[in-house]
């Protein structure tokens, strides 16, 4: 200030500022810096930074500004300017940032699995609500609630949406209006946002369907059935998709069956269909990676016809520890067995979340969670499964996740280059997402030996 006002010296420092070359350096690093952010999409920011950069060499500002404006208005331009960019860059900053992270999480199969892919993640959440089916499906913006368990399940509800932060539910679907399914919906139509209601055709008298009918009036929400096999897309590689939209009859022949697709990972979700249903509708149905198994695991449906059809890799049963109707049924558990699918109950196991990156699916279950200490959400290299071990498919997992991922990476290294599945006759690369359990599966060293044998080329890996 002072040294400024000295008149000798203000001569010296405005000369200064004329010729000073680190100015017009920072200047022309400033528009280059300007031109490179405008090369990568963000025009705005880039002509802003350009406009900063001229801003501060003196010839524009005296152009740009009369002199007799005044100093202070001169250097309010820059500071304006800058202030501007400020505001304007973060987001190109922010959009750079994970960039780096993807490479580590395409790492396995990264020439299969597309850029704009490596970002995208699903999640569905089989909550533990003992006999009764409550679902979250989560992709990076929308939530799908499928069902909502019974009425005293309310607070376990609410608080598990909490904790994911959800506080808007894009799709909230009834499946059927059994007690069991839709007792908690009113509870989550009254403390959560939520978008649109989907509901199984017909009508049902129930108390807590009508308490659910009665809350979405309330909130000025008209419940519609979805129509048969139209995709509701969720991100842009995800969708759902409904069958048994026209279903007659009462109780679980409405069962409204959801078909949730992320990139090459399906899911199917059975509600509480027999096994009639699942004939009808079986002949448009495809293959799907994860099962939501019927009716609690009950014998009613789960046919082995059915289950060879859909062909699943992991089955999830909803079903409480010591139920009243003996849930999940021993034939049910033969079946699945049979079939060599990777088996996870809520009522041993907690909350099952399996996550669906581009290239694996995750199983953690809440009871390994809270040994791990690994949240549920959390990005992991860990192989496809965690076992379920036989006979008694119902035990912990925990002890066991270190050992089965040496059992999975072991037949790469050993030489073995693909892995057939003794039950469904296929062979798959070892970096496929739809593993057989290491009890179900066959080691071959080349292509050939794999055809030789008998067995055909897994459709998602195409070895
Ligand atoms: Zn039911
Ligand atoms: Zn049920």
């Amino acid at each position: 200030m002072n040294f400024r006002n000295q008149p000798a010296n203000r001569a010296r420092w405005r000369q200064r500022r004329k010729n000073n070359p680190l100015r017009t350096v920072i200047a022309a690093m400033l528009a280059l810096t300007g031109l490179c952010i405008i090369a990568t999409g963000n025009i705005t920011a880039g002509l802003l930074l350009i406009l900063f950069a001229l801003s501060i060499t003196r010839r524009v500002q005296y152009f740009m500004t009369a002199r007799h404006l005044g100093k202070a208005f001169r250097t309010m331009i820059p500071a304006a300017l800058f202030a501007a960019c400020c505001l304007v860059l973060p987001p190109v900053g922010a959009r750079e940032e994970p960039a780096p992270a993807e490479p580590a999480l395409t790492a396995q199969e990264s020439s299969t699995a597309p850029e704009s892919a490596a970002a995208s993640w699903a999640e569905v959440h089989f909550l533990s609500t003992g006999n009764s089916d409550a679902i979250i499906i989560r992709t990076p913006d929308r939530c799908v609630m499928i069902d909502a368990a019974d009425q005293d399940d309310e607070q376990q509800i609410l608080a598990y949406l909490q904790d994911l932060h959800v506080t808007t539910i894009d799709y909230l679907v009834s499946t059927h209006p059994d007690a069991d399914h839709s007792g908690s919906l009113d509870a989550v139509v009254e403390n959560v946002t939520v978008g649109q209601v989907l509901v199984s055709n017909g009508s049902a008298d129930t108390r807590t369907y009508q308490s659910f009918i009665t809350a979405l009036s309330d909130k000025g929400l008209t419940p519609s059935v979805p129509l048969e096999g139209v995709q509701i897309p969720l991100s842009q590689d995800s969708y759902l998709q409904f069958y048994n939209t026209k279903a007659q009859g009462s109780g679980n022949e409405l069962s409204l069956i959801t078909l949730f697709v992320h990139g090459d990972h399906r899911f199917l979700l059975m509600a509480d269909a027999d096994q009639a249903l699942e004939e009808s509708i079986m002949e448009q149905l495809p293959e799907v990676d994860v099962l939501k198994v019927s009716h609690h695991g009950s014998d009613t449906g789960t046919s082995p016809a059915f289950l060879s059809h859909i062909n699943p890799d992991i089955a999830v049963i909803t079903c409480g520890l010591n139920n009243d109707y003996g849930h999940p049924h021993q034939q049910t558990l033969d079946t699945l067995q049979q079939a060599g699918v990777t088996l996870y109950r809520t009522d041993t196991q907690g909350n099952i979340v399996i996550r669906s990156d581009a290239d694996q699916l995750t199983v953690t279950t809440s009871a390994q969670n809270t040994q791990t200490a690994q949240p549920a959400s959390a990005p992991t290299a860990e192989p496809t499964f965690k076992p379920t071990p036989a006979p008694t498919p119902t035990e912990a997992v925990l002890s066991e996740s270190d050992q089965q991922s040496h059992q999975n990476s072991a037949p790469s290294e050993s030489g073995s280059q693909y892995i057939g599945n003794l039950n469904s006759q296929k062979f798959h690369r070892p970096s496929c997402s739809t593993l057989p359990q290491p009890q179900n599966r066959i080691y071959f060293d080349s292509r050939e030996a794999a055809i030789n044998a008998g067995y055909d080329p897994c459709k998602r890996c195409n070895p």
